[in-house]
């Protein structure tokens, strides 16, 4: 791209990769729009809309990753406004009951549908890349380029041999674990007791969670992943996981980077799927990086910075224990999380990216809004 003015030279030095993105999780689910601009509220309101075409844009995002969630079965029984949903809305019990490798795939045709009515009603702004040179050739020619990942091993349904199949779709990475145990080992649990107390009363039952860490399926997995060329992401894993992750990533000969695409630091608890310092250091160690959820910390309520000193706070922590190459962004807007007030969409990397100017190095910036990430596409994904 030819930069036409300052501000463009600005948005292409500071470009941002966003490493977890969920779009699709809404427009999937609601069929809300992603071509068209949405002004989300802050707090926790499940149906609006965070990210979408403008706020990208506005944001300065040029690469984002579209990750692929398709609910996992034990969720239809634990939570139980689901399970009633499915007995009376037929596209919820097709959620509930189709096999989840054929959910898996309709979810990716729903994300490249999603592409593919932007480009009709907005033109040629946005493209999917399939490769690494698909990225390369889209971030050059100044549109936004998405990027297909995918959240949890249940979406192989069993079958290691999908991941094939996944590779030449142009998933660029896969989350193993996520909220329920499945094939490939246990998981943190995410909510705990005092979230399930306080917030969902009789959902999140303990009795569906596992804390331990891979399964012999799991490791196969993991070593089919880093032979294939798709990035493994630990993120939802317990510490015992990750590090199981990280040995065999050590171990593999073509030494890829391991990531965890959306976790908030410091680590609230050593239950929590966060990473603590050993982690973040052992996770540079291979060469990846930890991404930055634009998530609500409840002590920094009704302050209008919150989401940007909180993100600050973060970068520190994670650059004192992994060094200036382990940070990414990953804000996993649309995951259903609960946002704060300033970093509410994509818009948010605007302020952050100024406050981010004042505290840091030029260089520095650059490394943790799009740099680290680049790296790790280059070295963990593509054969
Ligand atoms: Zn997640």
């Amino acid at each position: 791209m030819i930069p036409t003015n300052e501000n463009a030279v600005t948005d292409e030095r500071f470009r941002v990769v966003d490493l977890h993105t969920h779009p699709t999780l809404k427009s999937y689910m609601f069929k809300t729009r992603f071509w068209k601009a949405h002004k989300p509220p802050s707090g926790f309101i499940p149906l609006s809309m965070c990210v979408d075409l403008d706020s990208l844009i506005d944001g300065g995002v040029k690469t984002f990753v579209c990750a692929a969630y398709v609910v996992e079965r034990e969720m239809f029984s634990d939570i139980w406004p689901l399970g009633l949903l499915a007995r009376v809305h037929p596209r919820a019990a097709h959620l509930a009951t189709a096999p989840l490798d054929v959910l898996t795939r309709e979810y990716l045709d729903a994300a490249e549908a999603m592409v593919d009515e932007t480009r009709r009603r907005r033109g040629d702004v946005i493209e999917l890349a399939r490769s690494r040179a698909d990225m390369e050739r889209i971030n050059a020619s100044g549109k936004l380029c998405m990027l297909h990942a995918v959240e949890g091993a249940h979406h192989l349904n069993g079958d290691i041999g999908m991941v094939d199949e996944l590779y030449a779709r142009g998933v660029c990475y896969m989350i193993v674990p996520h909220l329920y145990p499945n094939m490939a080992g246990g998981c943190a649990d995410i909510m705990g007791a005092d979230f399930r107390t306080r917030f969902a009363p009789g959902c999140f039952n303990p009795k569906y969670q596992d804390a331990s860490g891979l399964s012999d399926w799991g490791h196969r997995l993991v070593e089919k992943l880093l032979d294939t060329g798709i990035i493994v992401d630990t993120t939802h894993g317990t510490r015992e996981y990750r590090r199981e992750v990280i040995a065999i990533a050590r171990n593999h000969p073509k030494k890829r980077p391991v990531i965890m695409s959306h976790v908030c630091v410091p680590a609230v608890s050593e239950l929590r799927p966060d990473p603590l310092p050993d982690d973040i250091r052992e996770i540079a160690d291979t060469g990846g990086v930890v991404g930055l959820m634009m998530f609500f910390r409840p002590e920094l309520a009704g302050r209008a910075t919150a989401g940007v000193e909180s993100a600050l706070d973060a970068m520190d922590h994670l650059v004192r224990h992994g060094g200036e190459d382990v940070v990414a962004m990953g804000s996993d807007l649309d995951g259903f999380t609960t946002v704060p007030k300033d970093l509410r969409s994509p818009r948010g990397y605007r302020k952050l990216r100024e406050a981010m100017l004042k505290k840091y190095t030029d260089k520095q910036v650059e490394k943790f809004l799009h740099g680290n990430a680049e790296r790790v596409l280059r070295e963990g994904w593509g054969k």
